[in-house]
């Protein structure tokens, strides 16, 4: 199949490209490397076109994966207009393509549409506890507004669509500077550096590895049948107070932890119900927690020591 990625030099993209052109897929990549990397696409046998989703654009393809837009905090909350556009416009370039190729479209949402939930775990069904007056909000809602506009193309018969509520997801080939809780422990614990804990590491979150956020999108976009927005993500769920002891003992680490005030609106717990993609894809995160951070930890480790 011709498959287009957009954001496929991003962290969750390039991982997918991979295992997409290992499959035998022919592969284009649309990117505007504003946090994506040139790297982790080297050697690889993609189109590359360097575009900004936002504008339109028109590629004959099969299938679309659509993951382009700022992820971290550090990148969102640098142009929280730009985030909010490319969070709409780009889902709306994307379902246009789909639209006109006929092609499948999975759209990357996030958890983060649960805002700081009043329930846990969050089943799909629940509709959120989101603020739109804070420094969340280009991205909560530019995501929510993403979803929408995808509920109208499924329900119009514009597009076949599939979303993604994508909860944490970490692994070897996260950016180091992005400020992702993970990443920011072990750079912390292998530098010396103290590990900054906000709100006595009380939140919790629920980490899943690469590999297994992979096989649920390739689930998803094969799956036959309308089920709605979809939750991916491990129901393992820790407290950031845990990651933060864990890090430091599986690193070997003298680092010491440090306490920070909570950050306006960051959510408190994250734990998806899973039930849905386990019944409708057979889906479930394999890789426990421990196997993955010291897979990451390994990784870190070399790109430090380089
Ligand atoms: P990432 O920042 O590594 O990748 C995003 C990619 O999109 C980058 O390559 C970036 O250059 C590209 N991009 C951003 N804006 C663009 C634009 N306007 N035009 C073209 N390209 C653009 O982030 P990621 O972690 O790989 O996330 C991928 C998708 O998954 C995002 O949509 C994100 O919201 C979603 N998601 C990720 C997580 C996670 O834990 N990683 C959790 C929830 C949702």
């Amino acid at each position: 199949m011709r498959v287009l990625v957009t954001g496929g030099a991003g962290f969750i993209g390039s991982h997918l490209v991979q295992r997409l052109l290992a499959e035998g897929n022919e592969v284009i990549v649309l990117d505007n490397f504003s946090s994506g990397l040139r790297d982790n696409l080297k050697g690889l046998p993609v189109e590359l076109i360097e575009a900004d989703v936002s504008a339109p654009f028109d590629i004959a393809c099969d299938q679309i994966y659509h993951l382009a837009c700022p992820a971290s905090p550090v990148f969102y909350q640098r142009n929280g207009v730009g985030t909010l556009l490319t969070a709409f416009n780009g889902t709306y370039q994307a379902l246009l393509n789909a639209e006109r190729y006929k092609s499948r479209i999975l759209v990357a949402s996030t958890s983060e549409v649960y805002g700081d939930p009043a329930v846990s775990p969050q089943p799909e069904t629940y509709f959120g506890n989101v603020n739109t007056w804070g420094p969340r909000a280009c991205y909560d809602e530019g995501k929510r507004a993403a979803e929408a506009l995808c509920y109208e193309f499924q329900t119009q018969g514009r597009a076949d669509v599939r979303v993604a509520r994508i909860f944490n997801t970490y692994g070897p080939g996260m950016r180091l500077d992005d400020g992702r809780v993970m990443t920011e422990f072990i750079a912390a614990a292998l530098a010396g550096r103290p590990l900054r804990l906000d709100a006595a590491g009380e939140q919790t979150r629920s980490f899943c590895f690469i590999d297994d956020m992979v096989e649920g999108l390739m689930a998803l976009m094969s799956f036959d049948g309308n089920p709605g927005p979809v939750n991916l993500g491990s129901a393992d769920e820790v407290k950031l107070s845990q990651l933060a002891e864990l890090v430091v003992a599986m690193a070997g680490s003298p680092s010491p932890i440090m306490q920070a005030p909570r950050r306006l609106d960051d959510p408190m717990q994250r734990k998806p119900d899973t039930v849905l993609a386990t019944a409708v894809l057979g889906w479930r995160p394999q890789i426990k927690l421990a196997v993955g951070l010291e897979m990451l930890i390994r990784s870190i480790r070399k790109i430090s020591t380089q």
